[in-house]
């Protein structure tokens, strides 16, 4: 027996759920918007932080113009950080304007059944009957610890996003593995708090982006391509503004394009805070990582196979975020098997709908479908239209005021 019900769940109040929320509320539909507006965003990143995106390609999508990121800051430019406070104000903004009444607390389980398809329980003990929802649970539950690291105490060895405050390691050597942003802003906010850090890097040498200038010439325009979300080149405008087309390609290029756009590299502001304090040592890949004393020692191995071994109080895994299915254990386990996925990831429509008619996925979960922008905040308009277009098709039209589903099915169509 249920609880309620709703035309649509959604699970995860990030940029894509809200994104999402934030065009089906507009056109009518009852949403329900299960979680605490951008809280992974102020939990699971470190206090300090900047985002590496530009203030241009860092707006959540909005079913009305007014609400960008550039349109709440319009004195952010290109070229200036966004402190992480700021963009979690922001969200939280947008979600109070676009999307009231979103619900704190979690989604429990999804499963199948009920007189409309699904059941959803919430952490309250709340069950909702829906034909509708919508997976935008973001990178979290996909966090990737190594194997040579995974199975070590947590006191000993953590994901990256498990750090909000990076002040509780002050005084202690802490090893950091990785050589993208994530893990060079964790080195750097770690010697800022008082720690010893230690960045192990498997590449050959650390790499900068270089400073984007706010004023390109014609010829810098025309060799070197437009600049979009992801950066600046002509694949690289596809990859971000076509995510349409990308869904296309074979899976194998889809595959090679999400792991090469934008590869691990540091922000350019960052590149000067990354100092002396902070030891780096590249070229080296993980052996094994052991107990030892009150700490851990972490064996590595250069290309020679000449061995080190690093000893830390503590080892982040700066590691990012690999999307697999059967790690959404909030999903039943019948849905789980039955979501047909390739190497993890859900096979999705051009609508995000999984091969369970009703269940659809957002944001990193998408990526292997749409490309490397599902990574980003930046994809999250076209992830939000497309979802907010098909649900609308599919749901009985009584419930949609018709005006607003030619200005969905107009604004869908048009270049997207
Ligand atoms: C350190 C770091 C820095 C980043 N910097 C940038 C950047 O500068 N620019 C950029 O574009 N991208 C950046 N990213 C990527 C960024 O995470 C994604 O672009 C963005 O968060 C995607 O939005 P989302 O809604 O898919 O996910 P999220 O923002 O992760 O939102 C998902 C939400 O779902 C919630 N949730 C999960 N499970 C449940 C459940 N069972 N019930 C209810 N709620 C649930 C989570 O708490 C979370 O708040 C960064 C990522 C990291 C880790």
């Amino acid at each position: 027996m249920n609880d309620s019900s709703s035309d649509v769940v959604i699970v995860g109040a990030g940029p894509y759920g809200l994104s999402t929320a934030a065009h089906l509320q507009n056109l009518g539909l009852e949403v329900r918007v299960i979680g605490t507006p951008m809280r992974f965003w102020d939990e699971n990143m470190p206090e300090g932080m900047f985002l590496k995106s530009e203030p241009f390609a860092s707006s959540l999508g909005a079913p009305r113009p007014g609400m960008a990121f550039t349109d709440r800051h319009p004195e952010w430019r290109i070229g200036q950080p966004i402190p992480l406070e700021t963009f979690v104000a922001y969200g939280r903004w947008f979600a109070a304007e676009a999307v009231p009444g979103t619900e704190p607390g979690q989604v429990t389980s999804v499963e199948r059944g009920g007189p409309s398809g699904y059941v959803v329980t919430l952490s309250t003990g709340e069950t909702i009957a829906t034909r509708t929802v919508v997976v935008a649970v973001g990178v979290g539950p996909f966090a990737h610890i190594p194997d040579e690291l995974a199975g070590m105490p947590s006191w000993l060895v953590s994901h990256s996003s498990a750090h909000r405050d990076l002040g509780l390691f002050a005084g202690k050597e802490v090893a950091v593995v990785g050589a993208g942003q994530s893990a060079l802003e964790t080195a750097v906010l770690l010697a800022d708090a008082g720690a010893s850090p230690h960045l192990i890097a498997r590449r050959a040498a650390l790499d900068w982006n270089t400073v984007p200038s706010a004023r390109r010439s014609p010829r810098s325009l025309l060799l070197g391509g437009p600049r979009s979300g992801l950066g600046t080149g002509y694949r690289t405008w596809l990859w971000s503004q076509r995510p349409g087309l990308v869904r296309h390609l074979p899976q194998r290029t889809r595959q090679r394009i999400v792991r090469e756009t934008l590869p691990p590299a540091g922000a350019w502001w960052l590149r000067d805070r990354l100092d002396e304090r902070v030891q780096v040592t590249t070229g080296r890949h993980l052996a094994k990582a052991a107990e030892e004393g009150d700490g851990v020692a972490v064996t590595t191995v250069d290309r020679t196979g000449r061995r080190l071994v690093t000893e830390a109080e503590h080892v982040i895994a700066a590691t990012g975020f690999v999307p697999d299915v059967q790690r959404l254990t909030m999903l039943s386990p019948e849905l789980r098997v039955r979501v047909d996925t390739r190497l993890g990831s859900p096979i999705l429509t051009r609508d995000f709908e999984s091969s369970l008619p009703g269940l659809y996925f957002a944001g990193l979960a998408a990526a292997a479908t749409f490309g490397p922008v599902m990574r980003f905040v930046h994809g999250a308009d076209f992830a939000g239209r497309r979802i907010a277009h098909h649900i609308i098709r599919r749901t009985p039209r009584t419930r949609v005021p018709a005006r607003r589903l030619e200005s969905v099915l107009e604004s869908d169509a048009g270049g997207r």
